[in-house]
């Protein structure tokens, strides 16, 4: 696929192969930008801020709406190379771009109910007089930068806010799935003026700062690892910025707990697209008493699953991205077991398959548990009590999502209260999440909210216009 610079499809000498991660064939190619084009990006978006502010907030609905209909007519198309590009299996694919459809139309919604509000200025000294009220006015141009593991929708949480408040937008997908996102931003680009909607391809590492360093950029809206946004964070200057950062998800099962329903729970938040999810469940705290029956519980959904070709409407696991993701998730898991860890079921590794698998006897300070772990683990650790589980839940610097399984309900609101995380819920495990929800985490997991309403606030700033009317 080409890159998109003012409405032109722009290639370069140099390109980067885009792999299916199931059998390493080449899917496509990108093109490698270089300053020169990144800067003509930024250009381009520069220059067609006029012509989305000129439209009224009615056209910017029309439009994204619109949008919406072509994004629906190509589901199944963008669907098929989500799970080519990542793996993904195909029907997690349909179901990303069902939840990518609801947010659209969520940012067509929004984008009618951008209010400021009137000041009641005379409550301070030297107010008399005076009426004011606030308008919450575009920030300018948005440079959206995306991770590998939901291409489309995580794009969308960026770009629809964006447009829904009149900015203009530079996409910078993920270089290991960038096809479906160039997919998406060309499929937006065809309802908006020229250069409203851009992209470039090519290393972060690379061009990551350009972007994240040009004054002519206003607001970075950043989701992947903490590493990349801390580095964002120290070289965006002034700027606005949002980051969707890792997750270390805990979901506590307390000795009460419906152990079928958490169990079923754990499964899919676990193991959802091989475990590559930012708010998949990374530790499973269980109260001693029901250890023994939840593991075994656990390690029977577990060999269920079918592991196998994404692209079969069957397959509940498919491969992880690449190689180097499924050497990482080995290294861990071998560590835990020199420490002491027991795999129950699993630890099975074929080409970038990694199967699902149940570890027990998991530790705090095994790193598989005390850092993020990217595939299909559900590592089970022992809990005193509520006390000690909720402990264990907040002995991370991350804090995305949590889950907790009790029929209490004074445990409920106590692990609701205590658990340090953006979202804490009880009685679903921590993956869970609708497109309109306030969705961000405490701690390293985040700065910012995105769930559209949410975003597009934080995709505008606020004037304020008095008149003394004396
Ligand atoms: P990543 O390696 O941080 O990459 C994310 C994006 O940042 C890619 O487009 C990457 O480009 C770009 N990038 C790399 N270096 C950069 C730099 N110096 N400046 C600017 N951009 C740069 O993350 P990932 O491996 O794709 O995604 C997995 C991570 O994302 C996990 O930690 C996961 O938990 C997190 N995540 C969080 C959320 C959330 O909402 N909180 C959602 C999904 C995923 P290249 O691909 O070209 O390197």
């Amino acid at each position: 696929m080409e890159m998109l610079i003012n409405s032109k499809h722009i290639s370069t000498d140099k390109s980067m192969d885009v792999l299916n991660p199931y059998d390493n064939s080449i899917v496509d190619t990108i093109p490698i930008a270089d300053k020169k084009i990144t800067l003509d990006a930024i250009k381009s978006a520069k220059n067609a801020k006029e012509s989305i502010v000129k439209l009224t907030s009615r056209q910017i609905y029309y439009n994204l709406n619109d949008a919406c209909d072509e994004l629906r007519e190509n589901k199944k198309k963008i669907a098929k190379v989500i799970t080519q590009e990542t793996g993904k299996p195909i029907k997690g694919s349909l179901y990303e771009l069902d939840r990518s459809i609801e947010t659209l139309i969520f940012a067509a919604e929004e984008s009618k109910r951008i209010y400021g509000e009137s000041v009641p200025i005379d409550a301070g000294l030297g107010g008399e007089n005076v009426i004011a009220f606030t308008k919450k006015i575009p920030l300018g141009c948005v440079a959206a930068i995306t991770p590998f593991n939901y291409p489309v929708n995580l794009a969308i949480h960026k770009l629809a806010p964006a447009l829904a408040a009149k900015n203009t937008v530079i996409l910078k997908p993920s270089s290991e799935a960038p096809l479906s996102g160039l997919m998406l931003a060309e499929i937006l680009a065809n309802h908006f003026p020229n250069g409203v909607v851009n992209t470039v391809t090519g290393s972060g590492e690379n061009i990551g700062d350009i972007l994240v360093k040009n004054d002519d950029i206003n607001k970075i809206s950043f989701t992947g690892s903490i590493p990349t946004g801390i580095h964002i964070a120290n070289n965006s200057g002034m700027k606005k910025i949002t980051l969707e950062l890792g997750g270390n998800d805990p979901t506590i099962v307390l000795k009460d707990a419906d152990i079928e329903k958490a169990v079923k729970e754990v499964v899919n938040g676990a193991y959802l697209f091989s475990g590559q999810v930012c708010m998949g469940v990374k530790r499973v705290i269980v109260e001693h008493e029901i250890i023994d029956e939840f593991t075994q519980k656990l390690i029977e959904e577990t060999r269920k699953l079918k592991v196998g070709n994404p692209s079969s409407t069957d397959t509940d696991i498919g491969p992880l991205i690449n190689n180097k993701a499924v050497q990482n998730v080995n290294n861990k898991v071998e560590e835990a077991v020199s420490m002491g860890a027991t795999i129950e079921v699993g630890g099975k590794i074929r080409n970038n398959f990694y199967w699902p698998t149940v570890i027990s006897n998991v530790q705090e300070d095994m790193k598989l548990v005390s850092d993020e772990t990217f595939g299909p683990i559900a590592p089970i650790i022992e809990a005193k009590d509520i006390n000690h589980a909720i402990a264990i839940a907040n002995n991370t610097h991350y804090g995305l999502n949590a889950g907790v399984f009790t029929n209490n309900i004074n445990d409920a609101i106590k692990c609701a209260n205590a658990i340090e995380s953006g979202s804490v819920f009880i009685n679903k495990a921590s993956t869970f999440r609708t497109d309109n929800m306030p969705f961000g985490g405490f701690k390293n997991s985040g700065v910012g909210k995105e769930g559209i309403k949410y975003a597009v606030e934080d995709m505008c700033r606020t004037k304020l216009i008095g008149f003394n009317i004396k």
